[in-house]
């Protein structure tokens, strides 16, 4: 893993839940009456991270940079062009669908569309039974007891087991998808935009219980999202993802008071603030289209839109370094010493300027 931003393990643990190490996921474009292959769709172009027990890591960018891509392709809902992924140590790249089948059990995925992701014809209680069924766990009593436990601790009443998903609330059917997750018992839960489709107060309700699970079964979560605010509040640290490659990666606080990639700032500075807040903050208006996966630009795949722009970024890719202590990112710009983004006014240098007499 040298290289790789994993040394610090919170948990003291020998090695993180999760590894992944250079992950590609190419999509083929066919073309003609020969669907030959024309091109790819370089949808996730070398991503490594880590995920430690009880840890979330918040994996944020705009639609279409390959983040949820991620998500699948690390539980193998997608087969990997090229890379790693190891769980506890074990590598899990190649096994087939027989030799994933206990990895199953420790990793599971609730996704975005709470009612696109239950079957209509299944009731409540069936779809959350269904994957103890598969995993054959436990008599048929047993698996009753355990779902209506689970439907108790997610917050339904046990009535709510025979009936069917169009009969409940956004926010209780995402509840069904959290149950679902839990029965087996896994160690990791990759959330897919779990709360972007939910009500802004059902999506504070769902990051609550989503908290309290992980503090009660010691849960990892990968949480796919685009709402910085949402991220915020619930990781432990942040991946920064633009068109396929991580860019900026460090624990929340580094994250939000110090980001170091032109394009995290970018980012950041479109967050509301609160008119009563005492943040200040310079807008950064991104200039040109998201560039294509298809033919992602060419060195730094952020410079066309860069307002730091330098010659090299034009040809030379940016790797991802550590450029202060646990802060790791893909910038040019601090090839010769960390300098921070110019334009973001920060939260930490305008508590240092209220804090100085
Ligand atoms: Fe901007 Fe260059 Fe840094 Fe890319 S490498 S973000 S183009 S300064």
């Amino acid at each position: 893993m040298s290289g790789l931003p994993s040394e610090r393990h919170a948990d003291g643990s020998a090695r993180p839940l999760l590894e992944v190490e250079n992950l590609k996921k190419h999509f083929p474009v066919y073309k003609g009456v020969f669907s030959r292959v024309s091109g790819h769709v370089y949808a996730v172009d070398g991503v490594s991270f880590h995920i430690n027990r009880g840890e979330t890591l918040g994996l944020v960018g705009e639609s279409g940079c390959g983040k949820s891509t991620v998500g699948r392709t690390l539980l193998k809902l997608l087969e990997p062009t090229e890379g790693k992924i190891r769980v506890h140590g074990k590598d899990i790249t190649d096994l087939d669908t027989q030799q994933m089948f206990p990895y199953r059990e420790q990793m599971q995925m609730i996704y975005q569309d709470p009612y696109a992701s239950l079957n209509p014809r299944m009731s409540a209680g069936d779809i959350v039974g269904e994957p103890l069924i598969i995993h054959q766990a436990g008599t048929r009593a047993e698996r009753q007891e355990r779902v209506a436990s689970l439907f108790e601790r997610v917050g339904l009443r046990p009535e709510h087991m025979s009936s069917f998903p169009h009969m409940f609330s956004g926010g209780q059917r995402q509840r069904i998808g959290i149950a679902r997750a839990l029965a087996l018992g896994p160690e990791l839960i990759v959330g897919d935009e779990p709360v972007s489709a939910l009500d802004v107060s059902i999506q504070a309700q769902i990051i609550n219980l989503l908290m309290d699970l992980q503090d009660e079964f010691k849960l990892s979560y990968l949480f796919v999202a685009h709402d910085l605010a949402v991220v915020e509040h619930i990781s432990h640290r942040v991946a920064v993802m633009y068109l396929g490659r991580i860019v900026e990666t460090t624990d929340k606080t580094s994250l939000f008071e110090m980001p170091l990639h032109p394009y995290t700032e970018a980012l950041l500075s479109a967050v509301p603030i609160p008119k009563a807040s005492a943040r200040r903050r310079n807008r950064v208006i991104l200039t040109g289209d998201v560039p294509s996966p298809i033919n992602p630009p060419s060195g730094c795949h952020f410079h066309a839109r860069c307002p730091y722009v330098m010659p090299r970024c034009h040809h030379d890719v940016p790797a991802l370094r550590e450029v202060v202590p646990g802060h790791w990112t893909a910038c040019h710009l601090h090839d010769g010493g960390v300098r921070f983004p110019l334009a973001i006014d920060v939260i930490a240098r305008s508590a240092a300027t209220k804090q100085s007499p």
